[in-house]
């Protein structure tokens, strides 16, 4: 059972989702990507570290053959709010060229990692791509096309869980959870 509510220092954060609904919701995702792309073998890049339990999950449950690929991003920090820059932490992986991409992400905010990714991978020439996004804050910004299969449209509050830390804590939780005192 989820814990109705988690303390973080003075943070308080009540469940958004839990542990059933997202599984549940990673299988229909897994579904739909299996039957779309079951003329070819995608690569799925994991954008660590915040995507690493979804695409787990969500790579275990297709049922078409997938290769894996990570790669390493940055444009949080520590703080609750992007910074707006998106820092590459590790290269582009090269195998990735000519090849049908399917971006894992766990969420999109201002979607502006979504763009500069979207970016490289063109410049890479990857023969098609499209992201994957666990959670969608879509109040924020407008839906990139791109972004072509989301698990969840949540509020723009902070989460965590499930993946999704504060300053590198609560990443284990498996239900995900929303700031109550939204203010900071
Ligand atoms: P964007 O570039 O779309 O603004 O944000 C991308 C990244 O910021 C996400 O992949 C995620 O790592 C982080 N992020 C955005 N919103 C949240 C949030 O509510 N909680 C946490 N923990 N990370 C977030
Ligand atoms: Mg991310």
């Amino acid at each position: 059972m989820a814990k109705k509510k988690v303390k973080v220092g003075n943070d308080v954060f009540t469940v958004l989702l839990t542990e059933q609904q997202i599984q549940k919701r990673i299988r229909a995702l897994a579904r739909t990507i299996s039957k779309d792309y079951r003329r070819t073998t995608p690569i799925m890049l994991c954008i660590l570290n915040g995507a690493v339990f979804f695409y787990g999950d969500l790579l275990r449950n297709l049922s078409i053959e997938s290769e894996v690929a990570f790669l390493s991003l940055s444009s949080y920090g520590s703080k609750k709010h992007s910074s707006g820059k998106v820092k590459l932490k590790s290269p582009l992986p090269r195998v990735l060229r000519h090849r049908d991409v399917i971006v894992v992400e766990d969420i999109v905010d201002s979607g502006n990692t979504l763009d500069y990714l979207e970016k490289a991978l063109r410049k890479l020439k990857v023969r098609s791509q499209c992201v994957v996004s666990l959670l969608y804050k879509h109040e924020n910004t407008k839906r990139r096309k791109y972004l072509k299969y989301v698990g969840f449209n949540i509020p723009s509050d902070f989460v965590i869980g499930y993946g999704l830390d504060i300053a590198q804590k609560c990443r284990t939780l498996r239900d995900i959870y929303r700031l109550d005192n939204s203010k900071s």
